[in-house]
């Protein structure tokens, strides 16, 4: 068996230049050569995982199918890859140090000092390694989180430092960094990119290739520059410029032969170049897509990234149905009586979003009686699936102080109440239901003809259920149940059959939408939007 290679991926100059972009367009391009490949992520920040975190942090948690919290840029590894990643594809300091720190109070080091070296080190080396070990991958793409120079990275920097001494030429270190373009000077500046490179050195990392994310084309005469102040061959000096998608992105990477450097480097034969047709049959469909579909997000987070996967699942599904979503978030905390319908109308779908807590929740039930009352196609979404059926128990059922026992712990008609098993959980970390579960579909339903499927699995990340006391009455008044969970008989889709689009799923469909399998909801959901358009 071959020996898997270690890639890793550091950034500097500055946070958010795209670092999972590039490590899942590496993924990608060597899982397109055959080989068989994982991308995990190691988070410097002292959180055991970021399922605590507030959005505004840290953006979008992401959940994959075996029920770990992590960050949003293991999104991007499946959305490129279509590969699903586990728990073990995320590892936090915070992580790191309640191994060490349990393997210390059971008497596992024998009376040693527990140090950051080698201690903390040696067990983020053994994390790294440990899914090439488990799996036997090809390749282990390594991304490490935050910039070179931060102090939280150094423990994480001195262990690829050793890895790289022991692996020898089995690991490669892709540095990225940012070329900034003064305006008043009229030029493209290199130095931001020679110092971080020094960082590097200094601690004992020589960057084997180097990425350049830039707004303006680097000249030859530019990255030969940044080659010999670097030490880097001139070949591995990449740009990263921006794209109009991030899904170019590979292909920007493969034109400049990023992968076969990765290749070289490593001492392998580079072989041909493999097409990546459906990844350019994509790519072709979405720039031919030019017509838009306006699409509301009702939440109550304002920023891009808090809703990351669904961003992503709608506008690959636009891709798909020769559209361009365009997407406009509504807050749900500014939505009152008097201004839904200037916001909702100019819509052609409305998707009622996640989240926690009471704020905005007013909002979203609104929301939710304007699309149902309006015929409008709607899709609500954990938090936003438990609005609709909020809505439907106050204006339909006649409750009028249904709630969720989230919001109103002593509501008469608790139509979404704590799980059986939440209800005795103290600790917040980790503890939600999470992760995939099974659901069966009605026959005859709505949700049974898209997925043309009886059984499904899908990811989920809550502590609040449908509360099947009611499920009768919902049924009469036409709200179907049409979801069950085979094995505990929870409630997990619920639709409005006489409506033309009217779905909430208490799971998360957006986490398993990829670009070369969309999801089918929002595929049928953004059809159902389109159809709107007059
Ligand atoms: N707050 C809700 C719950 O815990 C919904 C969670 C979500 O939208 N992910 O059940």
């Amino acid at each position: 068996m071959a020996q898997t290679k270690y890639i890793f991926v550091t950034g500097g100059v500055a946070s958010s230049l795209g670092k999972g972009i590039i490590s899942s367009s590496i993924g990608k391009l060597l899982q397109a050569r055959g080989f068989n490949i994982t991308i995990q992520k190691f988070d410097p920040y002292i959180n055991v995982d970021p399922g605590t975190l507030n959005p505004y942090e840290h953006g979008e948690c992401y959940v994959t199918d075996d029920g770990q919290e992590t960050d949003l840029d293991l999104g991007h590894y499946e959305r490129f890859t279509g590969i699903k990643t586990t728990r073990n594809n995320n590892v936090t300091t915070g992580r790191i140090y309640q191994s060490v720190i349990e393997k210390e109070r059971r008497g596992d080091y024998l009376g040693k000092t527990i140090q950051v070296i080698p201690h903390i080190t040696d067990e983020i080396k053994r994390d790294m390694l440990y899914l090439g070990k488990k799996a036997h991958y090809d390749f282990v793409i390594t991304e490490i989180g935050g910039t070179v120079g931060d102090i939280e990275s150094l423990p994480f920097l001195e262990a690829i430092r050793q890895l790289k001494w022991e692996l020898g030429g089995d690991a490669v270190c892709v540095h990225l960094t940012y070329v900034p373009y003064l305006a008043a000077a009229g030029e493209l500046k290199t130095k931001p990119t020679q110092h971080s490179v020094k960082e590097l050195q200094s601690l004992g990392i020589q960057p084997d290739i180097l990425v350049l994310r830039t707004e303006h084309e680097l000249g030859a005469g530019l990255r030969k520059k940044v080659a010999n102040f670097c030490n880097v061959s001139p070949d591995a000096v990449v740009q990263s410029l921006d794209q109009p998608t991030i899904y170019e992105v590979p292909l920007r990477m493969q034109e400049q032969g990023l992968d076969a450097t990765i290749l070289r480097k490593l001492g392998m034969p580079v072989g041909e170049t493999p097409g990546l047709g459906p990844w350019r049959s994509f790519l072709d469909r979405r720039h031919k897509a030019t017509e838009e579909v306006h699409i509301g997000l009702v939440g109550k987070y304002d920023l891009q990234d808090a809703y990351k996967s669904i961003l992503e699942a709608l506008s690959q599904s636009g891709t798909y149905n020769d559209y361009k979503v365009k997407t406009h978030f509504i807050n749900s905390e500014k939505l009152n009586e008097n201004n839904i319908a200037e916001q909702l109308d100019a819509m052609q779908g409305i998707v009622i979003c996640p989240g926690f807590g009471q704020r905005g929740t007013e909002g979203k039930i609104l929301a939710a009686r304007y699309c149902r009352e309006h015929n409008k196609p709607t899709f609500g979404i954990c938090l936003g699936m438990q609005m609709m059926v909020i809505e439907f128990a106050r204006n339909v059922l006649g409750y009028a102080d249904a709630n969720s026992a989230e919001m109103d712990s002593k509501t008469t008609h608790n139509v979404i109440d704590i799980m059986e098993d939440q209800k005795n959980i103290t600790n917040m970390g980790g503890t939600m239901r999470l992760g995939g579960y099974e659901c069966e579909l009605k026959a005859g339903s709505k949700v049974r003809d898209i997925y043309g499927e009886n059984v499904i699995r899908e990811r989920h990340r809550h502590r609040y259920e449908f509360n099947g006391d009611y499920q009768a009455d919902y049924e009469k008044a036409g709200m179907a149940c049409v979801g069950i969970n085979p094995d505990c008989g929870l409630v997990e889709i619920v639709e409005v059959p006489e409506l033309k689009w009217y779905i909430g799923t208490q799971f998360h469909p957006e986490y398993s939408s990829t670009v070369l399998h969309p999801h089918p909801l929002f595929l049928d959901f953004v059809k159902a939007a389109i159809s709107e358009i007059k």
